[in-house]
């Protein structure tokens, strides 16, 4: 266990905050089997991928061997699910090993999913299986090869263990890593503790790791908010600019960082469709992708909530402050979102209100009308639009059913001379695509990890296009039908 020695766990989450923090241990895995492991991650954390490849090493990624300075504990959390409150969900099926300081400086936790029922898991039975763990490991290292904030995924480990479900499936758990794993429903559950000061201790731990200048601003607690509120505003406009649709913004699943949590029923369109839905339990829509910035909106309202009690320590008139701070989401989700699609198009566009700023404002909005107009492909209408920069408009054309709708676009769009090696830099050509991770996790499942292992390096590099790939870049067969996603799998 040379490699081991190298780097040290702290226990820094489970020491400086126990009132949210249960020691607790993973269920032992009778035969496992390494199926993933991500070498350049390990190699950020320090430690070396040769040892999580010895048994002593995959024992580690399971929960079964406890590193030195490690305090496994499952963390305690609340949370708006689906808008009804649960005053105690907590990590139910889940661990948070422990955090290490990076080869970068930067400190991050090591968490594992499926490693047993722990206190929190009511009549759950702990355990995750094998293809939604592959797929969290999948679909989060393209949202980060896409630059997107995300959680990222070290390892998934086969449990040896079948596990009941619809039939019986093979066990998995999966170690990812994150700045932290601060919730805004961590926050709602020390605000109903009633203990301010356990609030305020969760409130300087989130400043030390996230915000640190926030310390030194005259109301800390108001600027930790208004960081988590910037931070939200522009990762929910990524995920909007690349047809993400997350599928659970519970607000137990929504970070204090800004990073993007909890890939159960997350889906990226294909057609482009506003009201986009995929997990099987969302029957209202209610984070349908177009609803996502206004869901966002929602769950920061609870999170300067739960604040509330913090700002009025600072300052008097507290809610005054916090509802300003609050309504700026919008402009930063807009103004995000805008200088995205701006991008996309491959043009600059001057300042707001003047005459380049209005028309690169109309031409967004006329790219938007005409992905609404009809069943577009939404990555390949828009990366088909570099090459229309580049002269040719014809795949571009091909994919609209008003042709003149496009053209008169299409010619007040090239008039501004747009820059397609910026476009291509931002519009991928490959993500990973519902019924491409439906095959591969099949696969999987039956113990062929090929398809797996192959999709993954094609969406680790999402904007570069390399020929023999063009399955990947096809939208799913007529016979796909409509997708469906699952949360707890
Ligand atoms: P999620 O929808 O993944 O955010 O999960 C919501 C809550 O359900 C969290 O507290 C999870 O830890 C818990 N949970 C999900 N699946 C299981 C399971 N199989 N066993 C125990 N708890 C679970
Ligand atoms: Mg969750
Ligand atoms: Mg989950």
């Amino acid at each position: 266990a040379a490699a081991e020695s190298t780097v040290t766990f702290e226990g820094l989450f489970a020491s400086e905050l126990p009132e949210l923090a249960v020691p607790w241990q993973a269920e032992e895995a009778p035969e496992p089997g390494l199926l993933v492991l991500n070498d350049a991650l390990a190699g950020e954390l320090g430690l070396a991928p040769e040892y999580l490849k010895t048994p002593e090493g995959v024992r580690l990624l399971l929960g079964n061997h406890v590193p030195a300075g490690a305090i496994p504990v499952a963390q305690a959390y609340a949370g708006h699910q689906f808008g009804g409150y649960s005053p105690l969900l907590g990590d139910g099926r889940a661990l948070l090993l422990g955090e290490l300081v990076d080869v970068g400086g930067r400190r991050r936790d090591v968490h594992l999913k499926g490693s047993g029922r722990t206190p929190f898991a009511r009549a759950g039975d702990g355990r995750a299986v094998v293809g939604p763990m592959l797929r969290e490991y999948l679909v989060s290292e393209a949202m980060h090869a896409l630059n997107i904030p995300t959680t990222r995924a070290l390892a998934v480990v086969a449990t040896g263990r079948p596990v009941r479900r619809d039939t019986m499936l093979p066990g998995a758990v999966l170690a990812r890593v994150a700045s932290s794993h601060l919730r805004v429903g961590s926050f709602q559950y020390a605000r109903a503790t009633d203990n301010m000061e356990l609030l305020r201790r969760l409130a300087d731990h989130a400043i030390s790791r996230h915000y640190p200048d926030a310390a030194q601003a005259e109301h800390p607690y108001l600027e930790l908010f208004a960081s988590v509120v910037a931070a939200q505003a522009g990762l929910v406009a990524r995920w909007m600019l690349v047809g993400f649709v997350h599928g659970v913004m519970n607000t137990d699943n929504m970070t204090i960082s800004g990073e993007t949590i909890d890939y159960g029923p997350c889906a990226f369109m294909d057609a482009f469709n506003p009201g986009a839905v995929y997990s099987s339990i969302d029957v209202g829509g209610r984070y349908a992708y177009a609803n996502q910035p206004v869901v966002a909106e929602w769950n920061l309202a609870r999170l300067a909530e739960a604040m509330l009690p913090l700002f009025h320590e600072d300052q008097e008139q507290a809610v005054a402050p916090a509802v300003e701070a609050l309504g700026k989401f919008r402009s930063q989700y807009s103004d995000a979102w805008f200088n995205g699609m701006k991008a996309k198009l491959g043009i600059n566009g001057g300042p707001a209100g003047s005459k380049e700023g209005d028309e690169a404002s109309e031409l967004v909005d006329g790219v938007i009308a005409l992905l609404k107009d009809g069943p577009v492909d939404y990555t390949q209408f828009f990366r088909s639009l570099g090459q229309a920069a580049r002269g040719d408009a014809r795949p571009a054309r091909g994919m609209v059913l008003d042709l003149a709708a496009f053209d008169a676009w299409a010619g007040r769009w090239a008039g501004l001379k747009p820059d397609a090696g910026l476009m291509d830099s931002v519009n991928p050509v490959y993500i990973p695509r519902n019924h491409l991770v439906e095959e591969a996790l099949a696969a999987a499942t039956e113990g062929d990890m090929g398809p797996f292992d192959r999709f993954l390096e094609v969406v680790r590099a999402p904007f570069h296009e390399r020929p023999g790939l063009e399955r990947y870049t096809e939208g799913p067969p007529e016979d796909f039908g409509t997708y469906r996603t699952f949360c707890g799998t």
